[in-house]
């Protein structure tokens, strides 16, 4: 007997017939003898028509009533999975967030899982239940609800797998695992049976939107052995078949596998870049624009300071989208008020693209591949961004699909163009 966490997104919840689906997969694990925690997220396009909701009565909707309405999502495809599994025979029972309780700070719509108490799900499996808590919600220290970020009930499944201690922590999906690339947009991506942690902790930071980069981070700190595989193959395919599927992310090193120099390509619509203009080039002005933007807890990513000029200089930095106007309030009310500059220009029409792989650092020439690839579609390169194991590059948003196919291809990551697995 193990212990499981399993996790399903809400196009697997999409419907009554896949949530019967689901309590279906469920129960032949239960059936199997094993444990089960089950952690649904809302059902499909659930989560943003309550946050359209929201943007249809105000512009700035108040962060702790945000996640007050999107917690229902959850809370409602949890009860309908427990009913499910009920009509199947099955001994099930679901938690909201703050029951079990899932607790964390308070930052509303992107907080953070502090602890979580594992001793009421425990009493229940060992009472023989299914248990069911909501994804994507916890409880901060003063009662409030709170949500953990879109894509978020991936991190509330692995941090439940670390805290009971679970065996595995399976991630169901609607594709059959990790691949190459979003293999919605190029269809000849290509799965991989196991991706390093560290791969998939770059890819996930990146962009790429199958597992949410803390539920990465959870697995690697906590040491939870972490898959992600279909949710919508035939509910009955036995067990020991089911838990080869898809895609391993190993924390282990794997001697055999060779580092592959490239092994994937990542990218994220969700950007934002903001320039300011003709600033004075003297020590303290970076802080001077990022602090404040720090102090309104919006996360910046790429930051570029250009050469001076007559003793000014131009700094630009990029934002996701969903902190955006907040960010440029705060370089009109506050940095302006401080620092003198001679424009500030705003752009939400961008993308970054990323590749990744933790054999790039030891070749040469891998950046500059990237970079004469997308010069030859004609793609402007606006910012850029290195690390060991990753390039990243700002481009404008009408080129993304041109130039993820074509790296893609650049790099020979499709099905039948590379052996490497
Ligand atoms: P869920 O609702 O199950 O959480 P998501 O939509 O959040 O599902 O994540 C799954 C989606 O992630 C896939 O449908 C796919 O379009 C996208 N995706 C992006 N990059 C990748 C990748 N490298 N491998 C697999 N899927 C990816
Ligand atoms: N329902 C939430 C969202 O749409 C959480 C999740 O699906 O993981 O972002
Ligand atoms: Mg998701």
């Amino acid at each position: 007997m193990s212990l499981i966490v399993q996790k399903f997104g809400g196009t697997s919840m999409g419907s009554v017939e896949r949530i019967q689906n689901v309590a279906k997969r469920v129960a032949k694990w239960h059936r199997a003898g094993h444990q089960v925690v089950v952690v649904p997220s809302a059902t499909a396009g659930e989560t943003n028509r309550l946050l359209g909701l929201a943007s249809d009565l105000s512009e700035r909707p108040d962060p702790r009533e945000l996640d007050m309405l999107a917690a229902t999502g959850e809370q409602a495809s949890s009860a309908l999975l427990a009913i499910a599994l009920q009509a199947e025979g099955i001994s099930a029972r679901s938690y909201t967030g703050w029951q079990v309780p899932v607790k964390t700070d308070s930052a509303f719509t992107k907080a953070r899982i502090k602890d979580i108490d594992g001793t009421r799900i425990k009493t229940d499996l060992d009472a023989g239940k299914v248990i069911i808590v909501t994804g994507f919600q916890g409880i901060d220290p003063e009662g409030h609800i709170t949500t953990l970020g879109r894509g978020g009930s991936d991190t509330s499944a692995v941090a439940i797998a670390a805290a009971i201690g679970a065996d595995q922590c399976l991630i169901f999906t609607d594709v059959d695992g990790v691949y190459t690339t979003d293999p919605r947009v190029v269809p000849d991506a290509r799965r991989m049976s196991v991706i390093s942690f560290e791969e998939m902790l770059e890819m996930a930071s990146l962009g790429s939107k199958v597992l949410q980069i803390r539920a990465v981070e959870f697995a690697g700190k906590y040491k939870v052995p972490l898959r992600v595989l279909s949710s919508l193959t035939d509910p009955d395919i036995p067990v020991e078949e089911e838990i080869m599927s898809g895609t391993l992310i190993t924390i282990e090193e794997d001697p055999s596998m060779e580092a592959a120099v490239v092994s994937g390509i990542a990218f994220s619509r969700d950007e934002a870049k903001i320039t300011i203009l003709g600033v004075p080039d003297r020590p303290g002005i970076a802080f001077g624009i990022l602090g404040p933007i720090a102090d309104a807890n919006i996360d910046v990513d790429m930051i570029i300071q250009n050469q001076s000029v007559d003793g000014t200089t131009d700094f630009s930095f990029t934002v996701n989208r969903a902190g955006y106007k907040d960010a440029i309030d705060v370089i009109n009310n506050v940095v302006l008020k401080n620092i003198d500059a001679r424009e500030v220009i705003t752009d939400d029409k961008v993308c970054k693209v990323s590749i990744v792989g933790i054999g790039m650092h030891s070749h040469a020439g891998v950046a500059s591949k990237m970079f004469s690839t997308l010069a030859k579609e004609g793609v402007n390169i606006q910012m850029i961004s290195t690390s060991e194991i990753k390039t990243s590059v700002l481009i404008e948003d009408k080129y993304m699909e041109l130039a993820v196919r074509t790296l893609h291809q650049a790099f020979d990551l499709g099905e039948d163009t590379t052996t490497a697995e």
